[in-house]
């Protein structure tokens, strides 16, 4: 029995301290509890965390659509969403049929926009506050959103100059994706949707123009070319336009495309002497609407005439 007893004893010993052991981890468990809903409770701060987060993203998201809504409310506000006068669609102009008296003229910028030119350009037509025209390549606007951006909010008028700016023949589909996609580009960029096409190089039998007529854009040419592609002298720059300026006149520059350092340099001296001839400066949409009146006067008078004879 000693021995059983001696046996018992230590053994019940253990069963002791496996007890104790056992409420002591039960006690440590029940400490350490509140820690374990802690952990459960900031995993779940995480998560809120992470929700946040995509609220605030959405919220963001959300901000900068309502940003461009007003952007695009305030572009069309200030008249500069590209309507042409029924008259004028699939219509090809190269210069406004005005009185002598009516001295405007329109400048117009083709190729951007730019990276090394667009924004200097910009900065001399705000000094001199004029509105102007940018025939704009659709894979420089993918390039260079913040300049087209703010060719638009500076109240310049916008054209379509291809995607690509190609000379080569386009068939039908060819030309609907270079003329489509640069309009859908400019109008998701700037909220503006252009009825204004200018074909690259002035070719109107590759395919493009003949696309553009069939789809009422108005095919915007020139009377006065610049010809500062080929990088003139900034003097002969200037002697180009004004050999050809006449009240109405459409001016052919360009802000992209390569080096356009001369028509920088030379543009404030274009625009003090036009100034000096007496012009004044519109933009394309607003000198096809002069035209518009001016021929729906002529309209008006011709059948006041007609009348009076009868
Ligand atoms: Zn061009």
């Amino acid at each position: 029995m000693e021995k059983n007893k001696s046996f018992f004893r230590p053994q019940g010993i253990l069963v002791i301290l496996v007890c104790l052991s056992g409420s002591l981890s039960l006690g440590l468990m029940m400490l350490f509890k509140p820690n374990a809903s802690d952990a459960q409770s900031s995993r779940s701060v995480k998560v809120k965390d992470a929700t946040a987060n995509v609220g605030t993203q959405q919220r963001v998201e959300k901000l900068k659509d309502q940003m461009l809504t007003s952007w695009q409310q305030e572009a069309q506000a200030k008249g500069i969403a590209s309507d042409v006068p029924p008259r004028f669609q699939g219509a090809t102009i190269q210069a406004a049929k005005l009185p002598s008296g009516q001295k405007v003229v329109a400048l117009t910028f083709d190729d951007g926009p730019w990276p090394q030119t667009t924004a200097k350009i910009l900065d001399i037509l705000k000094k001199n506050d004029i509105k102007s025209t940018f025939f704009v390549v659709g894979q420089n606007v993918k390039n260079y959103p913040d300049l087209v951006k703010r060719v638009v909010t500076d109240g310049h008028a916008i054209g379509n100059h291809t995607w690509h700016h190609w000379y080569h023949y386009m068939n039908p589909r060819v030309a609907a994706y270079e003329i489509d996609n640069t309009t859908n580009l400019i109008y998701q960029t700037t909220g503006v949707k252009t009825s204004l096409f200018r074909p690259p190089g002035g070719m109107m039998h590759n395919g493009v123009a003949a696309y553009a007529r069939s789809n009422k854009y108005a095919i915007i040419m020139w009377s006065s070319d610049s010809v500062d592609y080929s990088r003139p002298a900034v003097p002969r720059l200037i002697n180009n336009i004004f050999r050809e300026a006449k009240a109405g006149g459409i001016v052919l520059m360009h802000d992209g495309g390569g080096d356009r350092t001369h028509t920088v340099q030379a543009l404030p001296e274009i625009i003090s002497k036009f100034r000096k001839q007496g012009y004044q400066f519109v933009t394309i949409p607003e000198l096809l609407a002069m035209q518009d009146k001016e021929q729906k006067l002529i309209a008006s008078g011709a059948s006041r005439t007609n009348a009076n004879k009868k």
